[in-house]
């Protein structure tokens, strides 16, 4: 099977839900990584995170290069051949069914994202091998039922074998009130012994001093309204309570089985974001 529905299909009109005047952290990314899938306000909100830290540039594209490593491992290593890939993000270079694919035709996707600009542009993510399966669907981390019952996850993925669970720079989107313990919880709790997960996450663990310290300036001076929620490598290992942690464990994302020698890799503190693979038994 190719291409499952056609976005245009999904969710009635994006493009009524689809606000340009408020930053969307989707397009901030995109911004960050070089896209042009961005307006004023996602810019202006990146400028300024930039400009209280300056690496986020290349924070970004270490989050997106383990991305690719993890999806590679998932196929070649754990010979994972189902993806839920939550938080997907507009699409870039290397989106999970472009690597999975590559590796294993036959491999099976689900997107997930609740941006609309994201729907917008999800026809270059249904662009799957004929072997193979792509899905897109316009659902809520915040609502794992929703996701897990949706006809088109249960049409694409057999949920008596293995799927990696993909949270890829989302869940720092959940504050605390969110629960997203619970809600990564509920996810993984859907899926059979063998499965895994892959995530990043956010963290001020690894950032110098003074960025923290320009941050809480910034925020209290009314620059910026924080977005996301920064957790310690305590409070990721939490999401991973129960679960068998694959080598090297929980680590910033670019130390995770690096393809670089550590000298062509950037200062920990330019990439303040944890990684991790983990599997359940
Ligand atoms: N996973 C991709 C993109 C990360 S950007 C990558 O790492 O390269 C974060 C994405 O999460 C954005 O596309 C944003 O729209 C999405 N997101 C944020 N909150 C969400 C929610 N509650 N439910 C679903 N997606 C969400």
């Amino acid at each position: 099977m190719g291409v499952q529905s056609r976005p245009d299909e999904l969710g009635g009109s994006p493009l009524r839900r689809l606000d340009t005047s408020v930053m969307h952290p989707a397009r901030r990314y995109n911004y960050w990584l070089g896209g042009k899938d961005n307006f004023a306000a996602d810019r202006e909100s990146a400028e300024q995170i930039a400009s209280v830290y300056p690496a986020v540039r290349t924070a970004a594209r270490e989050n997106r290069a383990f991305l690719r490593r993890a999806v590679r491992f998932l196929v070649e290593e754990a010979g994972v051949r189902q993806f839920l890939d939550v938080g997907t993000g507009i699409p870039s270079a290397d989106n999970t069914h472009e690597v999975a694919q590559a590796l294993a035709p036959e491999a099976r996707i689900v997107y997930v994202d609740n941006d609309p600009m994201v729907l917008v542009h999800a026809r270059a993510l249904l662009t799957s091998s004929s072997a193979g399966a792509t899905a897109y669907l316009d659902a809520d981390l915040r609502d794992p039922t929703g996701i897990l019952e949706h006809p088109d996850l249960r049409e694409m993925l057999d949920l008596d074998r293995p799927v990696a669970l993909m949270l890829i720079a989302v869940v720092h989107f959940m504050s605390d009130e969110d629960r997203p313990y619970d809600l990564v919880a509920r996810l993984l709790d859907a899926l059979p012994s063998g499965s895994y997960l892959a995530m990043t996450h956010f963290t001020a663990d690894l950032l110098p001093r003074e960025v923290v310290e320009r941050s809480a300036a910034a925020v209290a001076a009314g620059h910026y309204k924080p977005d996301g929620t920064a957790r310690s490598r305590a409070e990721v290992g939490r999401f991973v309570a129960g679960l068998d942690l694959v080598e090297p464990g929980i680590v910033p994302v670019a130390e995770w089985r690096p393809e670089v020698p550590a000298e062509q890799r950037p200062a920990r503190a330019d990439a303040s974001i944890y990684g991790l693979v983990a599997r359940k038994p």
